[in-house]
C-alpha cells in the first residue's frame, strides 16, 4: 500500500508540474509582450525620425541665419553703390561701370533672397516635422508604458499563482520515493503532457492505448509499473 501511496503522490506532482507549465506558459505568451515588442520598436523608429528632423531644423536654422546675414551685407553694399550712382558727377565710363556693379549686385541680392526663402520653407518642414513627431512619440510613448503595466501586473498575479504551485511541488515531492522521482524527472524531459497515468481498466490514463490482460499482468510486476506504449508511470 505504501508504493501505491507514493505513485498516487507521483500523480499529484505531475497535476501541479503540469499547472506551473501552463502557468510559465502563460507567462510568456500574453498578447501584450507582442504588443509591447512592436511599441519600444516604434519608439525607436520616432526617436530616431525626430533626431533626423531636429537636424534638419537646425540646419535651415543656421542656413536662414547666414543667408540673411549675406543678404543685408550685399543689400546695403548695392544700395551704397546705387546711391553714389545717383549722386553723380562720375565720368560717364565710370558711371558704366558702377552701374554695371550695381546692376550684379542686385542680382546677387536677388539670389540671395531666393535661398532665404528656401530655408523659410526648409525651416517650415522640419518644424511641422518635429511636432509631429514629438506628438506621435509621446503618444506611442505612453501605450508602451501601459502595456508594460500591464504586463507586470499580470506577471505577479501569474508569479503568485506559481510561488503557491511551487510550495506543493515541494509538499508533494517529499511524498514521493527518490527512484521515482528520477524516473519521472528523465521522463518529464523526453516526453510533454501526462507522463503518469492512472490504469482505466485495461486503458493507459496517458497515451489512451489498450493493454491486453497479459500486457497489464506483466506491466503490474514492474516497479514502478509502466505503459508498454507511451512507458508513462501508471498508477492504480
Ligand atoms: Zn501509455
Amino acid at each position: 500500500m505504501e508504493e501505491l501511496k507514493s505513485l498516487e503522490d507521483l500523480l499529484d506532482l505531475m497535476d501541479i508540474d503540469l499547472q506551473i507549465d501552463k502557468l510559465l506558459d502563460q507567462r510568456s505568451s500574453l498578447p501584450e509582450l507582442t504588443e509591447y515588442k512592436s511599441a519600444h520598436e516604434e519608439v525607436e523608429r520616432l526617436t530616431a525620425a525626430k533626431r533626423d528632423a531636429q537636424r534638419s531644423l537646425e540646419e535651415a536654422d543656421s542656413g536662414f541665419d547666414k543667408a540673411n546675414l549675406d543678404l543685408e551685407i550685399d543689400a546695403e553694399k548695392a544700395a551704397s553703390e546705387q546711391n553714389r550712382l545717383y549722386a553723380g558727377g562720375l565720368s560717364a565710363r565710370d558711371a558704366d561701370y558702377l552701374r554695371r556693379e550695381v546692376e550684379m549686385l542686385y542680382k546677387k541680392v536677388s539670389l540671395i533672397e531666393d535661398r532665404v526663402l528656401e530655408y523659410i520653407e526648409a525651416k517650415e518642414l522640419a518644424e511641422a516635422d518635429v511636432d509631429r513627431l514629438t506628438a506621435e512619440l509621446a503618444s506611442e510613448t505612453d501605450d508602451k508604458e501601459q502595456l508594460g503595466e500591464s504586463i507586470t501586473n499580470q506577471w505577479r498575479l501569474i508569479d503568485k499563482q506559481l510561488a503557491v504551485k511551487e510550495e506543493r511541488k515541494a509538499a508533494s515531492i517529499d511524498m514521493v520515493d527518490g527512484y521515482l522521482i528520477e524516473i519521472y524527472d528523465s521522463l518529464r524531459e523526453s516526453h510533454e503532457g501526462r507522463v503518469v497515468g492512472r490504469l482505466a481498466g485495461d486503458t493507459c490514463g496517458s497515451c489512451h492505448l489498450k493493454l491486453s490482460a497479459a500486457e497489464v499482468g506483466k506491466m503490474k510486476k514492474d516497479d514502478p509499473p509502466r505503459c508498454i506504449h507511451c512507458r508513462a508511470i501508471l498508477v492504480g
